[in-house]
């Protein structure tokens, strides 16, 4: 599989340390609101090179970090920490507030068909790990005490910047915007691994360490996370790309000057989405949400195919019209799998070819857009319907768009009538107003059963009698 790494900004062969294992690293939400779409775009990609990688034959060991402590909403370790934000804004306590998001992160990742990472870890359960790993980096001199708190000390790297993608210049501390002078770091680049002091006092959670009571930095927590559970070395590490710079930046820094040795091969970033105004982010306020979308109709798995339909590391736009065009075009991937018939020969010749193409697509860098164009050109071949659903069902253990259960669900709707619709309030309203005008009639009150008729028909409703039963259209209300 060949895969960009932004570590050697490059296509490489993909090459795990131990022969058919890899050992994948991602870093978890920021728990102190709902994702928004953007971050849920880059757990889909990375949901599908975990499924990718799992297709081709590897064994994946996947691990994520939740992060409930430590995230400030400043980059150069000044600002406040993002869960004391949002437990003062909902007046709860920081542990309410990250077990609240931290299940609304998975009750998201479900719907959208992400597969729940094998480990997922929350930043508070590992401080001893953060306090060991922080001590072991201030014996071997990579870490210094200074007003308080613990800094990692970057003079000390032979480089420090390490993903290419980025010049110094517009890194360097004070271009960026709302990055405030710290005057106890010996070094610009220097970052807090341990927090005893900051200008917020009143941070909830703290615990006792060496250097006094306080909590750990956001980046430390990644690096002895993912130690501790994947081993002294990783094979890929994933993230959006805001995280290159400053957090995987310093997490490398970390974990390398800890280990004495490489520590992560492969970087995979995802880039944004972007909303009319911009990248979109948790901060600016409003944002668009999973359960926001299925309020306006949408289904979560035509948010999944937007995705999809285009390539990890292009910047991608989100608009309503572009999610009209997903969702009509997964309504009709969905119509045709149901129109496929049940039966017909396994082509297997055929067949491997089809799945040939699917997996050169995914093989190049995770073209996802390529792998549905494989996808409907199975829908469009002359296999039969049993290949067709064959490879269709293959192909969704990587995709993930759930098309074989929606396809089967828009069937049984279609076979059962409306009475399938019944959770919908007025269709269940229509189906009520229909057995009271039959008990109406069996009562001989046709009057009643007039006056039902003349109600359902002021909302639009008009009712037909068959020897099957009553039979109802929704037209405009009068
Ligand atoms: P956070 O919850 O802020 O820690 O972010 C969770 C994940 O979402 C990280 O991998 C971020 O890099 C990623 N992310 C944040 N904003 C966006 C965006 N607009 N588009 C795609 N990914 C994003
Ligand atoms: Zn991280």
């Amino acid at each position: 599989m060949l895969l960009y790494n932004s570590l050697t900004r490059q296509k490489e062969t993909f090459v795990p340390n131990a022969p058919g294992k890899v050992a994948m690293y991602t870093c978890g939400p920021t728990v102190y609101h709902f994702a928004h779409i953007g971050n849920l775009r880059s757990y889909i990609m990375e949901d599908v090179l975990e499924k990718s990688l799992r297709y081709f034959g590897y064994e994946v060991n996947r691990v994520m970090n939740i992060t409930d402590v430590g995230h400030l909403t400043s980059d150069a370790d000044t600002g406040e920490d993002k869960m004391l934000k949002g437990a003062k804004r909902e007046h709860k306590t920081v542990m309410e507030i990250a077990r609240y998001y931290t299940d609304a992160f998975f009750a998201d990742c479900e719907k959208l068909k992400i597969r729940r990472p094998d480990t997922v870890v929350p930043a508070t359960s590992c401080v001893p790990d953060f306090i060991r790993m922080v001590s072991g980096l201030i014996e071997k001199g990579y870490a210094y005490l200074s007003e308080g708190n613990v800094y990692f000390d970057t003079s000390k790297l032979e480089r420090y910047y390490v993903f290419h993608d980025f010049k110094e210049e517009d890194l360097a501390e004070g271009v960026r915007e709302g990055v405030e002078k710290d005057l106890a770091k010996r070094n610009k680049t220097d970052f807090v691994l341990w927090f005893t002091k900051s200008k917020f006092e009143d941070q909830e959670l703290k615990w006792d360490s060496p250097w006094g009571v306080g909590y750990p930095g956001w980046h430390i927590e990644c690096s002895a996370i993912a130690s501790k559970y994947l081993g002294e070395r990783l094979d890929i590490h994933c993230g959006g790309i805001d995280n290159a710079f400053p957090h995987h930046t310093n997490e490398i820094a970390q974990s390398e000057a800890y280990l004495g040795h490489k520590w992560c091969n492969w970087w995979f970033h995802v880039l944004h989405l972007n909303d009319q105004s911009g990248k979109m982010s948790k901060s600016k306020g409003a944002f668009l949400t999973v359960s926001l979308l299925e309020e306006k109709g949408y289904s979560p798995l035509a948010y999944r195919l937007f995705c999809l339909g285009s390539h990890y590391r292009r910047t991608l736009t989100f608009s309503f019209e572009n999610l009209d065009n997903a969702q009509a075009t997964y309504d009709r991937l969905v119509s045709r799998v149901a129109a496929l018939p049940e039966d017909g020969p396994l082509d297997r010749e055929k067949m491997d070819a089809c799945r040939a193409a699917f997996r050169e697509a995914l093989s190049n860098d995770l073209n996802t857009s390529l792998a549905l164009t494989a996808l409907y050109d199975v829908l469009k071949s002359d296999l039969s319907g049993a290949a067709k659903r064959a490879l269709v069902a293959e192909f969704d253990e990587v995709l993930s768009l759930g098309l074989l259960d929606a396809a089967r669900a828009a069937k049984e709707k279609e076979s059962a009538g409306p009475a399938a619709d019944a959770a919908d309030p007025f269709v269940a309203h229509i189906l009520e107003r229909i057995e009271a005008r039959k008990a109406a009639k069996a009562q001989k009150n046709y009057a009643e059963a007039d006056a039902i008729r003349a109600a359902l028909a002021a909302e639009g409703v008009t009712l037909t009698d068959t020897p099957q039963g009553t039979k109802f259209t929704v037209g405009e209300a009068k």
